[in-house]
């Protein structure tokens, strides 16, 4: 049977892949998707991918770094520990440019390649490649799982899917402990678990995030891409005729037909599409590209390896489906082409940002002040006098030491003749701590004109004799 297909004019538009127009409710049951097994380029890569990313993720919070967790996310002291890196509620602005910096990266990375970041590196992806791992070992590969899943019950069936849902509760409690690693001391919450000593709190997180990637990877899967992911709602906005994506070229596939190795295609007026449908069952979100790009498409390549394995078997080139941009397709650009085409305005732009921001925020942090300090006036007490005919005001310092070490810092006050201060002037704090200290200045009764008088506390750092400023004033009553 010869399917004929006109092939469009705009070769990748982005669409949905409800191609039959058919109405759709939106209460409609989703068929359940059993994606096929495929070796080759892209699905190493995928897999080198996930190696990489849960090799960091799940290692990063068992480093140390000067006797404490390198990467501690701690929210009930309100200190976030970066390896050699302390920031405080008032370093917001650090996560802030590292969000816009983030975001940036996802922009530019979009712009020359597509969806890369969802279909090797997001998450929901690499945890539902893993979970679909762990089914495929205990279930078997499409055509068994299909055939299991249509099985009456039986202790076959209860004892695989028994095996498959404690493996897939047994890592995804894993993943909610190393997860909740980042935000609590992970030893001491091993410790805990070891000895039956969990917290309400930290079971109750452990078991929220386990079971979010249980449901997520386990049965959601496309779903959260195709539904609950804004990122695939604005993706389109962001690509541009030379976006690299996965693409079907239509010209050299259609008509598609099924034939055997040995007929003509072009004799017989055939495209190179056998119709085998291998590139729509290994696809993991359950559509088929030959529809055009579609906003489902994560660009994982998998319908490339499946594609490329079919060419070679027929002795195709390969290449009916690849990655490519749509001028690439259109204009039958070479490899070469497509590639120079990557720094293109929008590009440079964002690169130019990304790396501005980037160095700013190196700069910033390597210059950043090794402690901070805020003077506060004493709130009960305006002005008293004091004996000998002095006049007092008192004030509250807080400093912070942002190193890890212990720091001695000396404060000295400038901007009133006669002033002098009452109190200790050297002050310890501990590591990555802060100290409240009050400090009283006096100056002689009369002395100066009533009112207020700007005055500057200078803290010094002893050890390494930085100086940090700041203003305030001294109020003669
Ligand atoms: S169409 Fe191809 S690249 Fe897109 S999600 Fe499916 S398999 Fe991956
Ligand atoms: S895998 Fe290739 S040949 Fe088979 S249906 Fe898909 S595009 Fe056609």
């Amino acid at each position: 049977m010869t399917t004929s297909i006109k092939p469009s004019k705009k070769v990748i538009p982005i669409v949905s892949d409800h191609s039959s127009d058919k109405f759709m409710s939106m209460y409609e049951a989703q068929s359940k998707i059993y994606p096929r097994n495929i070796s080759g380029i892209f699905k190493n890569w995928r897999w080198i991918m996930i190696w990489i990313t849960q090799i960091v993720f799940y290692g990063t919070p068992w480093l140390m770094w000067n006797d404490r967790q390198a990467m501690l996310l701690d929210v009930s002291t309100h200190r976030f520990y970066i390896f050699g890196l302390v920031l405080y509620p008032q370093d917001l602005i650090y996560l802030v440019v590292i969000l816009i910096i983030s975001a940036l990266a996802l922009f530019l990375f979009t712009a020359v390649a597509g969806r890369l970041w969802c279909g090797f590196s997001c998450p929901q992806s690499v945890y539902t490649e893993i979970f679909l791992w762990m089914e495929r070992k205990i279930e078997g590969d499409r055509a068994a799982r299909m055939r299991l899943d249509s099985m009456k019950f039986s202790f076959k069936k209860l004892h695989k899917k028994f095996l498959k849902h404690a493996a897939w509760i047994g890592f995804s409690m894993v993943t909610g402990f190393t997860f909740l690693g980042y935000f609590s001391p992970i030893r001491d919450l091993l410790d805990n678990i070891i000895q039956y000593r969990l917290s309400p709190w930290e079971t109750f997180w452990i078991c929220f995030y386990g079971f979010a990637t249980y449901g997520n990877a386990g049965f959601l899967r496309e779903q959260v891409c195709k539904h609950m992911c804004p990122y695939a709602r604005f993706q389109s906005a962001m690509f541009d005729n030379d976006t690299l994506i996965v693409t079907y070229d239509q010209e050299r596939g259609e008509p598609r037909s099924g034939r055997s190795r040995n007929v003509d295609a072009k004799k017989e007026g055939l495209g190179d599409c056998i119709d085998c449908s291998f590139c729509v069952q290994v696809c993991p979100v359950g559509i088929d590209i030959r529809n055009g790009l579609q906003y489902e498409c994560i660009s994982c390549g998998l319908c490339v390896d499946a594609c490329n394995s079919i060419m070679d078997k027929m002795q195709y080139p390969r290449g009916l489906i690849r990655f490519s941009t749509q001028n690439g397709v259109e204009k039958h650009w070479s490899q070469h082409q497509i590639l120079k085409k990557i720094l293109r305005p929008r590009v440079l732009i964002y690169s130019g940002l990304l790396i501005l921001l980037s160095l700013g925020l190196v700069l910033s942090l390597t210059i950043r002040p090794a402690f901070k300090v805020d003077v506060n006036r004493d709130r009960g007490v305006m002005s008293r006098l004091a004996p000998g005919g002095m006049v007092e005001n008192v004030y509250q310092i807080q400093l912070t030491n942002v190193t890890e070490n212990q720091q001695t810092y000396r404060v000295s006050v400038h901007g009133l003749k006669g002033m002098t201060t009452t109190s200790d002037t050297e002050i310890t704090v501990n590591p990555a701590s802060e100290r409240l200290v009050a400090i009283s200045l006096q100056i002689a009764d009369g002395s100066i004109r009533k009112g207020t008088h700007p005055i500057i506390f200078d803290v010094e750092s002893v050890t390494s004799k930085e100086h940090v400023e700041q203003k305030s004033s001294f109020y003669m009553p």
